[in-house]
């Protein structure tokens, strides 16, 4: 019986080995794909880093080129300025404020042009009426009376106090002749200048840029904050600027406690320093949400994976079951094959073996790859080849197949009996060119087939054959005569009768007469040959000879010869009158038309009794008869033989 396979259980819960390979596969592309993502967000982060690095720094170089071009527009006026009132202390007013408004138009970054005298009164200004304010308590004025610095100083912000505006101071000591104290020329450029430009410059949330002079007061700052703080106790100036006009660096930041990314220059013309700052939570704002799409981009393809592993996993488990049916289905047929008694083969359409099942080495000896290749016709025995080749011819017109018997020589020589069906192969009910074929081993059912007809027609021979003297018995004779009687034209009987037989019997026992029968069984079997003719023992004493083409001369020749074979053969017979075994005949031709083979034999047997009649040992050929053949008797009986 064949059982239904089952799916294969895991009773001993471990992975199975296409488990096992997807889970690897998952967590190998898992790593994979984080180790891509955390090292493309590594390698961002740091290109993220030193882009906004140099960006920064190019902002606060670009700044500080602007502060200076800025500030120098106004020295370069003021340089004017001062040379001019040195030369000239009192010019016109009128005329000398109209050239201050002019330049104050032309240079938009000033807001207003001014030169005090050495009191702190305005002089004169580029804005009308010149306002009536003192600023002996500016810290700029009181820093230039004090001090024969010549140079350009630059204070804010500070509250202008003729716009009420926050303002940046930028300063020049005047000086008479002698080199005293004569005032100062003053421009202011508004905060705003600055701001209005900072603005323009996108930092993030947190971002900043200042104006700082170099001694760490903040001139500006965007976003606005409380004017005048001091940095002078930070690290930018305590410890970077000492040592580079320029750099970058991460640090807390004195205005909101942030973490921040600052680059800095100092400008090299003038005691001002720009610093641009943005936090580092802004500086990697695209950084972080480059990460972020990298994590969903990864988490869907890392989803993605995980779908397509397990449906990897449940293909490969299929394939494993399906494998396993296969092994187990293949495992099945070899078992059967190698122990079925029937062989499978395919032949192509050239009769070529493509196919020979593993029971063909119990059948003929051969192995599957000996036979593989080889024509099926060159195996077969020489005289059963024209029947495979019909064979061949009929099967197309045969749907239901073709069955057939051949010998086949065996590997170590024997012949072999072979029943064999022929189909033409079908696969979706459609016929192909190749032809199956079952082959079984019929060897001994031909051998027993054998003996049995052997056996048959022993038996056969024998309910022919008396069994006392070997000869044919009477029904062989009948039927012999019937074959013959119509054959030929000359066909003689001799019916012979062993004369006083029961005497011999009674004389010398059943036995002798037994032995006596079969000397003469012998004999006539052996006369008969020699004339062709055919011998039976018609029953009991008496026997038959049929001679075909044996003409009634010859006959009653044939059957002197006879009685004198019988007579020499010399076998003592007491109660008969010549003290030897003799035997009397009675011999009848066939007479064309006129009788058949029943009245033959019984014409003989008549002239058989005429020969007793007349003394025994000697031959009667029965007389020609007249009439039907059932009202014949015999007329004129002719005795041939003489006795002895
Ligand atoms: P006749 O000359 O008139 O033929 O005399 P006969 O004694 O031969 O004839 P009968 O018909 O009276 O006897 C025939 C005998 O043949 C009787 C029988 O015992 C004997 N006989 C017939 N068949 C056999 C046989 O098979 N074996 C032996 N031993 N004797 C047989
Ligand atoms: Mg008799
Ligand atoms: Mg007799």
């Amino acid at each position: 019986m064949i059982s239904r396979i089952l799916p294969s259980s895991n009773p001993t819960g471990r992975l199975s080995t296409p488990a096992l390979i997807v889970t690897m596969f998952v967590l190998a592309m898992s790593a994979c794909v984080l180790a891509l993502v955390v090292w493309k967000g590594y390698d961002a982060r740091r290109n993220a880093l030193a882009q906004s690095e140099t960006e920064m720094r190019n902002l606060a170089h670009s700044l500080a080129e602007h502060a200076t071009h800025t500030i120098q527009a106004a020295d370069v006026v003021m340089d004017d300025i001062v040379a001019f009132l040195r030369f000239q202390p009192f010019p016109d007013r009128g005329s000398f404020n109209a050239r201050l408004r002019e330049i104050s138009d032309k240079l938009q970054q000033i807001n207003e042009l001014a030169t005090l005298n050495a009191k702190g009164d305005v002089e004169y200004a580029s804005i009308t009426p010149s306002p009536a304010i003192n600023s002996a308590d500016r810290d700029y004025f009181v820093y230039h009376r004090d001090h024969a610095d010549p140079k350009l100083r630059i204070t804010g912000p500070i509250v202008s106090r003729v716009s009420g505006q926050p303002v940046i101071a930028v300063t020049r000591r005047l000086e008479d002749g002698d080199g005293a104290f004569a005032g100062i020329v003053i421009a202011t450029i508004e905060s705003d200048y600055f701001n209005e430009f900072f603005q323009t410059f996108n930092l993030g949330a947190g971002g900043g840029i200042t104006l700082s002079s170099s001694d760490g007061k903040v001139v500006v700052r965007w976003p606005p904050t409380k004017d005048g703080r001091d940095l002078s106790k930070s690290q930018l100036f305590e410890s970077l600027l000492p040592h580079s006009p320029v750099g970058y660096n991460l640090a807390t930041s004195p205005f909101d406690g942030l973490t921040k990314y600052y680059a800095y220059e100092q400008l090299s013309r003038y005691p001002l320093v720009v610093t641009v700052a943005r936090t580092e939570m802004s500086v990697l704002a695209d950084w972080r949400e480059a990460v972020r799409s990298d994590a969903v981009v990864a988490t869907a393809v890392l989803a993605c994976i995980v779908l397509l592993a397990a449906g990897l996993a449940v293909q490969l488990r299929n394939r494993e079951r399906f494998e396993k049916l296969l092994r187990e289905r293949d495992a099945r047929h070899r078992l059967i094959d190698a122990n079925i008694g029937d062989v499978v083969v395919v032949l192509d359409g050239q009769g070529v073996l493509t196919f020979v099942s593993m029971s063909v080495e119990t059948v003929l000896g051969f192995s599957p790859e000996e036979m593989l290749g080889r024509v099926y016709l060159d195996m077969m025995h020489p005289d059963d080849v024209a029947g495979l080749r019909s064979i061949g011819k009929r099967l197309p017109h045969a749907p239901n197949g073709l069955r057939a018997e051949f010998r086949m020589e065996r590997a170590d020589g024997t012949l072999v009996w072979l029943e064999a069906n022929f189909r033409f192969t079908r696969q979706d009910d459609r016929p192909q060119r190749n032809i199956v074929c079952t082959l079984r081993d019929v060897t001994r059912r031909k051998e027993m087939e054998d003996e049995v007809e052997a056996l048959n027609s022993r038996l056969a021979e024998m309910a022919r054959t008396d069994a006392l003297t070997g000869l044919p018995n009477r029904r062989a004779l009948d039927d012999f005569i019937a074959s013959e009687f119509e054959a030929r034209q000359d066909l003689s009987v001799l019916m012979i009768d062993v004369d006083d037989f029961k005497g011999f019997n009674d004389h010398l026992g059943h036995h002798a007469g037994d032995d006596a029968l079969r000397q003469l069984g012998r004999l006539l079997a052996g006369t008969a040959a020699g004339a062709e003719g055919f011998a039976a023992r018609y029953g009991g004493e008496e026997f038959t000879i049929v001679l075909p083409d044996t003409a009634m001369a010859a006959a009653i020749g044939f059957a002197e010869e006879l009685q004198a074979a019988v007579r020499a053969l010399d076998i003592v017979n007491p109660s008969a009158t010549r003290g030897k075994l003799t035997v009397s005949i009675g011999i009848a031709g066939k007479i064309a038309g006129a009788c058949d083979p029943a009245t033959l034999l019984r014409c003989a047997d008549i002239a058989l009794y005429e020969a007793k009649r007349r003394g025994r040992d000697c031959s009667v050929v029965a007389p020609a008869y007249v009439g039907d053949a059932g009202s014949l008797v015999p007329d004129a009986a002719t005795r041939t033989g003489t006795p002895a």
